[in-house]
């Protein structure tokens, strides 16, 4: 079957990344990226021994979730708008991708309501990239402290998503601006930051390497999404 031959694969070159940089292998989660996959597939990987599971759709990750076994544990990762918070807050144990102080503090209100306390990772746009999400470095040391003063969410590191390449190596500098603001963070917070939440199919091995402790793999685990190559109709 494809997708356990898929899972030891990657489990390998994680391992070995690991290996290279001298590091524990149980120092990286493996965060299977399962958007646009059926609930069966959650059910294959979750028998195959896989636990955490990405999603960046909310209306999908609602229908989905209840479908799917219950040992399976769910993180947002993405871009997220601030009506769809309250539902995040409840389907999800950590969100990946918190990109202003405004949606910060939509998610401390709304978990404060559900009685929880929310893990989450800020979405930096590391290659300034006038096309995607996430903070600019400077602006994200300048409001830190704001953010980590806000009651009901609790600030576990940091995520990125650089350029696309073909070549894994050309967002090794990425992976290591992270890393080190990563660092400066810790500096202004005066407390550590577990993780670093980088690497996708095509580059986690180069991201372990820069200290990676999430990466998030759909494609190498679960093959091409459907929605990525089908054609809107003309
Ligand atoms: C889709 C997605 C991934 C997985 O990408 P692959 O290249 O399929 O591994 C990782 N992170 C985020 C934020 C995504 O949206």
């Amino acid at each position: 079957m494809i997708l356990p031959d898929n899972l030891i694969s990657i489990q390998q070159r994680i391992a070995a990344a690991c290996a290279r940089a001298g590091r524990d292998v149980n120092s990286v989660t493996l965060l299977a990226v399962s958007k646009s996959h059926p609930p069966e597939t959650i059910r294959a990987s979750v028998e195959c021994g896989q636990i955490y599971f990405g999603e960046n759709k909310i209306q999908e990750a609602k229908a989905k979730i209840p479908l799917c076994p219950g040992n399976a544990r769910w993180q947002f990762i993405g871009h997220l708008q601030s009506n769809k918070v309250r539902d995040a807050v409840e389907l999800f144990e950590m969100i990946q991708g918190v990109d202003s102080l405004a949606i910060a503090q939509e998610i401390s209100k709304r978990a404060a309501q559900a009685g929880k306390t929310m893990p989450i990772l800020i979405e930096v746009n590391v290659a300034g990239e006038a096309s995607k999400f996430g903070y600019a470095p400077e602006k994200l040391l300048a409001e830190l402290n704001e953010l980590n003063a806000l009651p009901k969410i609790e600030i576990h590191g940091l995520m990125a998503i650089p350029p696309f390449t073909p070549l894994p190596e050309k967002a090794r500098p990425y992976f290591k601006k992270l890393r080190e603001l990563k660092v400066e963070c810790e500096k202004i917070l005066g407390a550590p930051l577990p993780h670093l939440s980088m690497g996708m199919s095509g580059d986690f091995e180069v991201a372990i390497e820069e200290g990676a402790t999430i990466v998030r793999v759909g494609t190498a685990l679960f093959g091409e999404r459907l929605s990525s190559v089908r054609r809107a109709p003309e």
